[in-house]
């Protein structure tokens, strides 16, 4: 039998219909090199700052995304024999060879998933692969991405660079000293890479460590951070730290949307228990609902754009979490009320026109019950593009079907890649472009919207929104 071919059709994602499908080709073809803005997403610096090769095949494409490794787990691999490293050092695979085979055999099961088709883009666009993968093709596979990354063309701030990536944002800690930013700055490299507040891990006293995040906090900021005032001084003086490396927002990975608006001596009475410890369930879920209220009011001093991904379990497989760890691939997502949770935040701040929220969600349910009414109201709020397992042609489409009629397009920001997969940023920016224009040629087909229109929108959608609303 013949080897199957990979082919990227030009036409994929757009409507079937032949008028639509004229229409979105010019949409389409309007978008289609805009340069990439992605002011949300989990690179890592180091790429940038150091600009080493990648090592290998299956160190790039398989062992860091749990995209991938979560399908494969779910059909009974095992994640030591994809080299996913565990906390405890028990042996895994070492061998990238066997990790790839292991990988290209199960290829199958991606069928029909936004994983497989951003593969594919990066496989025929990259590295010049124009025969499918499978178990046959796997060394093929391997030798040509090997081969490929050896060379200076695919480092780092190349592929950067051919990726036409305008900005991109990196996601840290308050407790990181930012020392890959730091190196990108000194190299005087020109590509623009900023980091993104993320504080998780000293505003959730459930987080793992957090009294010792907390003293790591006091150290980097110079500031006494075991009490209520030191505390919020000491988040001050890091999100001026990190604005000074580029940051324009703030991230928030809460369980639930959950603000509060306590009293004084109550956040000082949970403060207190979560610096020992103690401070867990319903008390938890208050101090970081308070804690979003303080960064809401922290970002109308510092113009930080502020985002809120609520409402995946983390870590769900208690197993899972104690072999390996976080980002395992066993984040499940949960129903998500934003209307209650968020009114005690949006009681002090909704009404203001200098403050962005940007609000995600998992709960599909959400969209037109809760956040299209949301921020087609409060001026402070926008919409976060689909996210995460609804970050697909499918997910795309129902987040405008279900947003757009209450909230329009003006109250969204435009794509997010969100990914660690490096070589996946293009095609990603690729689907969220084509299925926009894909709607958008549906609006104008049906006599509801001027194709010139559509054009503006269009752009707006794959770059001038992210600009606008992150700040850029
Ligand atoms: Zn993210």
């Amino acid at each position: 039998m013949a080897t199957p071919r990979l082919e990227l059709h030009p036409d994929r994602l757009l409507p079937p219909d032949p008028e639509a499908r004229a229409i979105a080709r010019r949409l389409y073809g309007l978008v289609e090199k805009l340069p990439i803005v992605s002011p949300h997403g989990h690179t890592d610096p180091r790429w940038y700052a150091y600009d080493q090769p990648f090592p290998d095949p299956a160190t790039l494409f398989v062992v860091p995304d749990h995209y991938i490794f979560r399908m494969l787990y779910s059909q009974g691999a095992n994640l030591a024999d994809l080299g996913v490293p565990r906390l405890d050092g028990e042996p895994i695979e070492q061998d990238p060879r066997k990790i790839w085979r292991r990988f290209a055999e199960h290829y199958y099961l991606f069928r029909g998933t936004p994983t497989r088709a951003w593969l594919d883009h990066s496989f025929a666009t990259l590295f010049d692969l124009d025969v499918r993968l499978t178990a046959e093709t796997a060394d093929h596979y391997y030798d040509r991405i090997a081969e490929r990354l050896a060379q200076p063309a695919y480092r780092p701030r190349a592929l950067f660079e051919r990726f036409n990536i305008e900005v991109i944002a990196t996601t840290e800690s308050p407790t990181d000293p930012l020392d890959a930013h730091k190196a990108i700055r000194a190299s005087g490299w020109k590509g623009r890479v900023i980091t993104a507040f993320r504080p998780d891990p000293v505003v959730d006293p459930e987080f793992e460590n957090f009294p010792v995040n907390i003293a790591r906090l006091s150290d980097l900021s110079g500031i006494d951070a075991t009490n209520w005032d030191g505390y919020l001084d000491a988040l001050r003086n890091r999100r001026a730290y990190f604005k000074s490396f580029g940051a324009t927002s703030t991230d928030h990975g809460h369980p639930t949307a959950r603000t509060c608006d306590l009293s004084r001596a109550e956040c000082e009475r949970l403060f207190g228990l979560a610096i020992t410890g103690r401070c867990v369930g319903e008390e938890a879920e208050m101090f970081r609902g308070q804690m979003l209220t303080e960064m809401a009011r922290m970002s109308l001093d510092d113009g930080l754009v502020m985002q809120i991904h609520p409402g995946s379990f983390r870590s769900h497989n208690p197993q899972l979490f104690a072999s390996n760890g976080r980002d395992m691939g066993a984040d499940i997502p949960t129903r998500t009320d934003y209307v209650h949770a968020l009114k005690p935040m949006l009681d002090l701040f909704g009404n203001e026109r200098d403050l962005t929220i940007i609000l995600f969600t998992l709960d599909e349910t959400a969209y037109s019950r809760e956040l299209a009414p949301l921020a087609g109201h409060y001026p402070a709020l926008r919409l976060g593009p689909a996210w995460w397992f609804h970050d697909a042609p499918h997910g795309m489409r129902r987040f405008r079907e279900l947003t757009t009629e209450t909230a329009g397009f003006y109250n969204t920001v435009g794509f997010n890649d969100d990914t660690r997969a490096f070589c996946s940023i293009p095609a990603r920016h690729d689907v969220a472009r084509r299925v926009d224009c894909a709607y958008l040629a549906e609006l104008v087909a049906g006599r509801r919207l001027d194709e010139d229109e559509a054009a503006e929108v269009a752009v707006d959608l794959a770059y001038n929104l992210a600009k606008t609303a992150y700040r850029l």
